[in-house]
């Protein structure tokens, strides 16, 4: 394994740090939802305008062809910085390296820009009440129209709908059945704003609602929205998972949780904890499981550097993320104990309850992306070659 960053990437990392250190802005307290979203575009125009986001698009369309080693320290310094999020994610991280991969040129001419500067927000409609982790079983229909087609069906999970202005989604085009229902499924981009599209929030355990159900009623998609060709949806949609479940996130979930770790180690309820030979085992285990993560992306970064894709390598790194954040979430609550303060916090204080709201946010890392349990499948299917279930 070699651990050494090289002198151009240690340098781009510190471009990365002395920008941000510069530049990056907070959203003022009490905002509305609708003034949140206004910000978080701005911000957003703001990075791009400094080509601070989507560094891995080439630089043709306005990224900054970074390499995934660069990609890596890019994402850690942005969470040492703690600057907000971009807030079309959908559109940076999946959405556009599916069009880059799969798109006509027209089709990047068109969507690629307005994604990096937010102008155009983007969501994720894959997921299905009846088709989540076995995902070629969903029923969504697009049964063919005068120029194009018409979808009919349910989504789910939906996360940032509310406010998308286009969702790339996956749709049944052809019969598909048994071992073939991966066939026949095809990739398009539906207009949030289209007549039969009805979005219902989803409220989380968290109390807010980034989630959404979204209705689909004989929604029209002209043809030059169909992605990739028809019935060939799965291909393209492998290109979406494959940057999902990608090497990005675990890098940006380290740093965050170091933050999170110094934080917890700083406050003195912690330092009293630690008498507690209960307690100070959790703290500890949580601190192991941080080490284990970031071992787990050295490995990735020394692979990454030698040009090897983590492929299912990264369902262990998935899993060492899922089972630390728990832990250490659950550690910091047991440490805070009654004292925590509540999320949200009953004035509105943002800044309060951050604790709680992670505790609660942990839940999700088992879910997201791919769940424990496949992740477990793919560990044992394809590194282990055990049989298949
Ligand atoms: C934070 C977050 C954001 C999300 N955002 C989006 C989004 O924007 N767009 C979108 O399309 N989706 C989104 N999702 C949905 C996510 O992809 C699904 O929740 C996930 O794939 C699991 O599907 P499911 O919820 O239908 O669970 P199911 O697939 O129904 O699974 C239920 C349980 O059964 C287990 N299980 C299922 N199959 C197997 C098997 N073969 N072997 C062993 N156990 C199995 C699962 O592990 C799980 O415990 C999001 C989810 C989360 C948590």
């Amino acid at each position: 394994m070699d651990l050494s960053l090289s002198a151009a990437e240690r340098a781009f990392a510190l471009r990365v740090r002395d920008w941000l250190a510069r530049n990056a802005e907070r959203p003022e307290p009490g905002l509305s939802p609708d003034g949140a979203i206004a910000w978080a575009r701005r911000w957003q125009a703001k990075l791009a305008g400094a080509r601070m986001v989507a560094i891995a698009w080439p630089r043709s369309v306005g990224g900054r062809g970074a390499s995934p080693v660069e990609v890596a320290l890019y994402n850690m310094e942005y969470a040492r910085a703690g600057a907000p999020q971009p807030v079309n994610r959908v559109g940076i991280n999946l959405a556009g390296p599916t069009l880059l991969a799969h798109g006509t040129p027209g089709q990047q001419a068109r969507w690629l820009p307005p994604i990096l500067d937010a102008g155009e927000i983007w969501c994720q409609l894959f997921s299905e009440p009846g088709a989540g982790s076995d995902l070629a079983s969903l029923h969504t229909r697009a049964e063919p129209a005068a120029g194009g087609w018409l979808v009919t069906g349910e989504k789910v999970w939906t996360s940032y709908a509310g406010f998308s202005k286009w969702g790339i989604a996956l749709v049944r085009t052809g019969a598909g059945a048994g071992q073939s229902r991966h066939r026949g499924i095809s990739c398009m981009v539906i207009d949030m704003e289209a007549p039969g599209v009805e979005i219902r929030p989803l409220r989380q355990i968290t109390g807010e609602f980034e989630f959404n159900q979204v209705a689909l009623d004989e929604v029209f998609v002209p043809e030059d929205q169909l992605v990739g060709r028809l019935h060939q949806g799965w291909a393209v949609a492998g290109t979406t998972l494959a940057h999902e479940r990608g090497t990005a996130y675990p890098f940006k979930e380290q740093v965050a949780h170091e933050v999170y770790f110094d934080e917890l180690a700083a406050d003195p309820r912690t330092r009293a904890a630690l008498g507690d030979p209960v307690a100070a085992d959790q703290i500890v285990d949580a601190y192991v499981a941080l080490g284990l993560l970031r071992l787990r992306n050295y490995r990735t970064l020394s692979r990454l550097g030698r040009g090897v894709e983590p492929g299912p390598d990264s369902s262990i790194t998935k899993l060492v993320h899922s089972s630390m954040t728990r832990q250490l979430s659950d550690a910091a609550l047991d440490v805070l104990g009654d004292d925590a303060p509540l999320w949200p916090a009953p004035d509105g204080d943002l800044a309060a309850g951050t604790w709680q709201r992670q505790w609660l946010w942990s839940k999700a890392a088992s879910i997201a992306g791919g769940t424990d349990e496949i992740q477990r499948n793919i560990i044992a299917e394809r590194l282990l070659g055990l049989p298949r279930g």
